[in-house]
């Protein structure tokens, strides 16, 4: 379970999502300085309070304070979460950056406080209080897992490895990105295929070389558009092998010491102490999970190979296996030729305006709210803020940040920046992306990116919807981990449904996109969904079996050789060592899983809206109240079955994979 302070003990893998961040008015520094240290010494103050309360420990004497330190240190880590990626103010950033690390530390206190727990333990269940007896019992174990209860030298020992963990998570990270390889090639010729301004981006240097990176954007254009199979090998090869070797032996060591904090705090492995909250529970059931979705996607994905293979023996008749080198290249060949769809057409549809007009009209006819202009200052210029009002009433308001500008964070993510509390609080939530269209009215959006806008926003509607709690800790997006992604990634359905585009695509001439337009896109989406899916549980299955065992004497290459050939439909290719460069492999561990996963129960949760109907306005809200709106009042498992009257069933993703 996420702790609410964004605290990275241990399990070490918070994405933005979590640790959120949080706006306000548009502040000098110094200002923001001296707000800052009032914050921290009150968050400190109360924390003193805590550690020293006195008398009957009860749900008012203990939870209510603990609660309301979480609310406001919450909100105020969020905030600074936020400015410190989006705001112009240099100044602003840094300081919010600090205050992050200020407050996360005094979270990891709180969460190590001997007081604080024992207080806790004394707190009696309040019968006929489902919500607050599961808050007890949440919170006493995740300081269990913390190692509150351990013997000193114990909880020195989880300090020190923590720390240890900290930096060689960094260095691992940093042996990726500072790794950059070169492929030298002798001339203009050997860039055949790819497009003119690659080409034209890529003149030979003094020595008469043209350098190619490892980076993605060398990289990828590379090995789809290269015609020379010679080197795209040796350019897959040097990818393949950035951060090797110096991550072996830090790899190594992360897998033996986070093995150690496991044992430490009572459990068998790593993966075990990691998936103890997820909604998959077990590193067993994770297996079985993979082993299964293999299995679902195995025919298709042999078919896809086979077509591949026959695309390939049509440039080489000898070729007798498609090298992973030749996967991208080929696929892209094969797209041109059976699923070619316009892009430029496509987007003639998606222009920036009627794009987010359209994704309100959508979500207020499904989920009944309206959406009106927030009077409130902002962080920038560009910023858009908006109130989300039901029967008259705001239930929650948010921020778009949604196009580039210098220094702000380059990626889309949605940010928490308060939680809903019942009687005392409206939820904010906050949407940073980086789509075209503001200055330029006429700019036009890639679909891919409307995916991404409306995947951002199913985050915000969940984070809004789930707003009225009386506990911080269940507020909002509180879910389990692995369940967090599931209702974006529905959300990215009505995307590809013709009834959700006539009301977010619109062209020049006021049509909505063309059906046979939609069709061929569907098609080109799902070419080689099988053997992704494959490649997709071959990644899951190695970050699995790194962490489900002593890694003493593990070795790490005869793993990653087991578990491709296990899963993919590729050879490996002697001389390369992938995990060298698996970032995901510190900051997922065991649970790389969890994309799939969470895909896996979109579609579970889609089934209802595909029999009923995409615009279903009383299936949406059934949703909204069994879903979204309990937050992590419930464990996952359950909000499913609420809403489909049936446990939680990989059985439509099945379908949905073999052509239903
Ligand atoms: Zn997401």
């Amino acid at each position: 379970m996420h702790l609410k302070f964004g605290l990275t003990l241990m399990a070490g893998c918070f994405t933005a999502l979590l640790i959120g961040a949080a706006p306000g008015p548009l502040v000098t520094a110094e200002a923001s300085k001296v707000q800052c240290q009032n914050d921290l010494e009150q968050f400190e103050q109360q924390f003193q309070t805590l550690e020293n309360i006195s008398g009957p420990k009860t749900v008012n004497s203990v939870l209510e304070p603990l609660n309301d330190l979480e609310i406001k240190m919450s909100s105020s880590i969020r905030t600074a979460g936020l400015y410190a990626q989006v705001h112009p103010d240099a100044a602003i950033r840094d300081l919010a950056k600090n205050h992050r690390q200020a407050i996360s530390k005094l979270g990891n206190e709180i969460y190590m406080s001997g007081p604080i727990y024992a207080a806790l333990k004394q707190v009696p269940e309040p019968p006929n209080d489902p919500d607050t007896q599961r808050l007890l019992h949440e919170l006493l174990r995740d300081y269990r897992r913390s190692g509150v209860d351990l013997p000193h030298a114990e909880r020195e020992k989880i300090k020190t490895l923590n720390d240890e963990l900290t930096m060689l998570g960094q260095t691992f990270i940093e042996n990726i990105s500072t790794d950059v390889r070169y492929l030298a090639l002798n001339s203009t010729n050997d860039l055949a295929g790819l497009p003119a301004d690659y080409i034209a981006a890529h003149p030979a240097e003094e020595n008469g070389k043209i350098r190619i990176s490892t980076n993605y954007p060398d990289y990828i254009p590379f090995i789809r558009y290269a015609q020379s199979d010679e080197h795209r090998r040796q350019l897959y090869v040097l990818y393949q092998n950035r951060g090797y070797p110096a991550n072996k032996a830090v790899l190594e060591s992360i897998l033996a010491k986070r093995f150690e904090l496991a044992n430490l705090l009572g459990y068998p492995n790593y993966a075990a102490y990691v998936t103890e909250t997820r909604m998959i529970e077990t590193p067993e059931k994770i297996q079985t999970f993979i082993d299964q979705v293999a299995a679902m996607a195995r025919q298709r994905a042999e078919r896809e190979y086979a077509e591949l293979l026959e695309k390939l023996q049509q440039i080489d008749p000898d070729a007798t296996k498609v090298d992973p080198w030749k996967a991208s290249f080929i696929s892209e060949a094969l797209r041109r030729e059976k699923y070619e769809v316009d892009a430029k057409e496509v987007r003639s549809y998606f222009q920036f305006g009627p794009v987010r007009d359209g994704i309100f009209k959508l979500t207020s006819e499904l989920f009944g709210v309206t959406y009106r202009p927030w009077d409130t200052p902002v962080w920038h210029e560009d910023v858009e803020a908006y109130e989300m009002v039901e029967n008259g009433e705001v239930i929650g308001r948010f921020y778009f940040d949604l196009h580039p500008r210098d220094n702000k964070f380059k990626h889309a993510a949605h940010f928490s920046l308060k939680e809903g509390i019942t009687g005392r609080q409206i939820p904010v939530s906050a949407l940073v992306c980086n789509l075209p269209g503001k200055n330029d009215e006429g700019a036009l959006m890639e679909h891919s990116q409307v995916e991404t806008f409306l995947h951002e926003f199913g985050h915000l509607l969940h984070h809004l919807f789930a707003g009225q709690q009386r506990w911080s800790y269940f507020s909002g997006i509180a879910t389990q981990r692995d369940f967090v992604e599931a209702p974006s990634q529905m959300l990215e359905e009505w995307i590809w449904s013709k009834d959700a585009l006539d009301l977010i695509s619109v062209n020049a001439a006021g049509e909505p996109i063309p059906n046979e337009l939609l069709k061929k896109m569907t098609a080109a989406r799902e070419f080689g969904e099988g053997m992704r899916v494959c490649g997709q549980m071959g990644l899951a299955a190695l970050s699995l079996n790194y962490y489900d065992r002593d890694p003493t004497d593990i070795d790490l290459d005869e793993i990653m050789l087991a578990m491709r050939k296990k899963y993919s439909l590729y050879d490996h290719v002697p001389g390369t060592h992938f995990y060298a460069n698996f970032a995901h492999l510190y900051g997922y561990s065991s649970g790389y899983y969890t994309y799939m996963w969470s895909l896996v129960i979109s579609k579970d949760l889609l089934s209802r809206f595909e029999t009923e109907g995409m615009l279903n306005k009383n299936t949406a809200l059934e949703y909204r109240a069994a879903v979204l709106a309990p937050g992590g009042s419930k464990d996952a498992a359950d909000l499913i079955e609420d809403f489909l009257d049936r446990p939680y069933s990989f059985e439509p993703f099945g379908k949905w994979l073999n052509g239903k």
